[in-house]
């Protein structure tokens, strides 16, 4: 028997109205473990590269790891996977929460969909039982809306919903997927994939979670992460959740403003969470079983009317909808949050498509009339509410606008190509490549495109890092402090060490504010904690494994795709200076951002054009990859 997982997979084919159970065996959930590397498995095993991710015949694979839902601090996430409409490449993104735990509960590890529903439809799972239910009612609603009706009518307000709104019903491609109406699957489209196979969502509730192989151990483990956790002091993010960030950020000149021309905001300290918990703070909230309690909800009657049921913005959303845009109203911003978790519309690229918007605007590359009469100048917050809206339903230049900024780009000329900030198609997070310039590799060559959550960033190795953060990097063999701005060797060796560990809690769907390499847990304990779930004995090294399976089967199907080295590149603006504030005038050389690419390329068992080699493939157990990648 199993430990900490079901052995079941739920398939359904939504063109042919069928479901069935794939169950797979104990060597295949240890080499794959779940999450990301469990998706890409599917997509690899599925998809034919180069398909779009709005053809029917793309899957999109959703599900928790082995120790998903167990009640240790951080095992809470859940993935999802797919092909990405804003890349065409694979992505996969996580989220938090409760859903993992309760798709778990509900009889499966994970669901894969495919095919395209002749009319809306979600998903029924409960306790092993599975329904295709019309969703005809429900398309057009907002995402709270929708989840009200599902779990009134199937007479249980313990149901879990994850869906989309009225951005993914239009295939908006940056549009996300929200759980609990505030955790967001929020990168890469995964919404607008929903949205495209006519799915609107899928509930989940059970009572049938796997028996764990070692209760009293995994109770031990728990009781001292939270101990961990508490003599660490998680005071800030309990405080003010990521909120507090945008401050912190500005003070060293690295909060990305105005479409990443400076990293530096006048107004930043206006969209904190130390101004908003003033005047809007509703109350604390977390994922299931976790003691941080990092998420902080608003709410206000005026100027607007905001549900605090839709949670608060983080700090990405408050850079993105704010400093990237200019506009200071912290009023606009908190809207535009509850906005996007309405309609379902990842807040980065939102934040990140509209500063492009008004960069053009302000460079006479759009016009006022192009722009439906809206006045996009920086920090005109006037505008922010009436272009999410118009994105969401695609209406006006809301239709352009939902392309995301590669395809704008693309539409609008040469000239708009020199201010649009994205890799491979996706659009920038909150954290300036040019001041932690390990970022430049992890937003340049992993693989869904510009992720911030690819690796362990800079400051942790700095020789500003305090002695306690920089020790916990050296288990990892991490030990030698690099300046901020270095992009040598070591510095590349940084990023590739870090990123499998990384990738290693993508694959087992654990929260990074808990167990990144910077936080006070012990990666031995991580593997007595899989252990006491699972009754396996694995080791840091399988599990890091795992973790390098995962991206290395997502580079290769990219590269079947064809993505190139090429697609490794940054865009110009990464290239050019900083133009206020203490990082004045840094920018990343091209030369050798091109040498820390090749020496990423050797560390990585890639050959020069950045595909993998296919000893490293065979080392990793993937020898079956490229002979799968050609038959499909
Ligand atoms: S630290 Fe925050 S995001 Fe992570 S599991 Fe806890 S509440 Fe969720």
């Amino acid at each position: 028997m199993p430990y900490g997982y079901h052995g079941k997979i739920l398939r359904v084919d939504l063109s042919k109205g069928s479901t069935w159970v794939e169950e797979k065996d104990e060597q295949f959930y240890r080499r794959y473990m779940g999450g990301g590397a469990l998706g890409a498995y599917y997509v690899l095993q599925n998809v034919k590269p180069g398909t779009d991710a709005f053809d029917p015949q793309n899957v999109i694979v959703f599900g928790g790891s082995v120790v998903t839902g167990v009640r240790i601090a951080g095992f809470t996430r859940h993935s999802v996977t797919s092909v990405s409409p804003l890349t065409g490449g694979i992505l996969d993104s996580e989220a938090g929460g409760f859903w993992g735990r309760e798709l778990k509960a509900a009889g499966y590890d994970a669901i894969v969909v495919e095919g395209k529903a002749p009319k809306p439809v979600y998903l029924w799972i409960n306790d092993g039982e599975v329904e295709i239910k019309d969703a005809g009612h429900l398309w057009g609603k907002v995402t709270g809306e929708a989840q009200d009706i599902i779990r009134q009518e199937n007479g249980d307000q313990r149901i879990r919903v994850l869906g989309i709104g009225p951005a993914g019903e239009n295939m908006v491609r940056y549009a996300c997927i929200l759980n609990e109406l505030r955790d967001a699957n929020g990168r890469g489209g995964l919404g607008a994939v929903m949205g495209s196979k006519n799915l609107k969502a899928i509930a989940v509730r059970g009572n049938n979670f796997p028996e764990v192989a070692d209760p009293e151990t995994v109770k031990k483990i728990a009781r001292s992460f939270v101990k961990k956790f508490k003599d660490f002091g998680t005071g800030r993010l309990r405080q003010l959740g990521t909120g507090g960030t945008p401050i912190a950020q500005n003070s060293t000149s690295q909060l990305p403003t105005h479409n990443w021309k400076t990293g530096y905001f006048e107004n930043a300290d206006k969209i904190s969470a130390q101004t908003f918990h003033e005047t809007m703070f509703a109350g604390d909230e977390g994922c299931f079983a976790c003691p941080v309690v990092c998420k902080k909800a608003v709410k206000a009657e005026e100027p607007y009317k905001i549900d605090p049921r839709y949670g608060g913005p983080e700090y990405e959303t408050l850079a993105a909808l704010g400093s990237y845009t200019g506009i200071s109203d912290i009023n606009a911003v908190a809207k535009g949050h509850e906005l996007c978790n309405k309609y379902s519309l990842d807040t980065i690229s939102t934040g990140a498509v509209i500063a492009f918007a008004m960069d053009c605007y302000e460079n006479g590359i759009l016009s006022k009339e192009d722009a439906d009469g809206l006045e996009l100048k920086f920090g005109n917050a006037s505008v922010l509410v009436p272009l999410i809206e118009k994105i969401a339903r695609r209406e006006g230049v809301g239709d352009l606008l939902a392309e995301g900024v590669k395809r704008i780009a693309a539409k609008l000329g040469p000239e708009s190509e020199k201010l649009a900030v994205h890799c491979k198609g996706l659009e920038f997070p909150a954290h300036e490549p040019r001041v932690k310039r390990s970022l430049a590799l992890a937003y340049g060559t992993t693989p869904i495109g510009a992720d911030h959550m690819a690796s362990e960033h800079d400051p942790n190795i700095a020789p500003t890092a305090p002695d306690l953060v920089a020790d916990r990097l050296k288990p990892l063999g991490i030990n030698e402090r690099v300046e901020l701005d270095d992009l040598g060797s070591k510095k590349v060796s940084f990023f590739y060490q870090t990123s499998i560990i990384y990738s290693m809690l993508n694959c087992l769907d654990i929260c990074m504010f808990c167990m990144a390499p910077s936080r006070p847990i012990n990666y031995n304990e991580l593997v007595d904690a899989v252990d006491a779930v699972t009754g396996w004995e694995t080791s840091l090294l399988e599990l890091a494994k795992v973790g390098e399976r995962r991206l290395l089967m997502m580079r290769a199907f990219n590269n079947a795709c064809g993505m190139t080295k090429e697609d490794d590149l940054l865009p110009p603006r990464m290239h050019e200076p900083l133009a206020s504030g203490d990082t004045k005038g840094n920018k990343i050389d091209k030369k050798e951002y091109r040498q820390a690419l090749e020496t990423l390329y050797e560390l990585s068992g890639w050959d020069e054009d950045g595909r993998p080699r296919n000893s490293k493939m065979i080392a990793l157990d993937l020898d079956w990859v490229g002979e799968r990648l050609k038959a499909n």
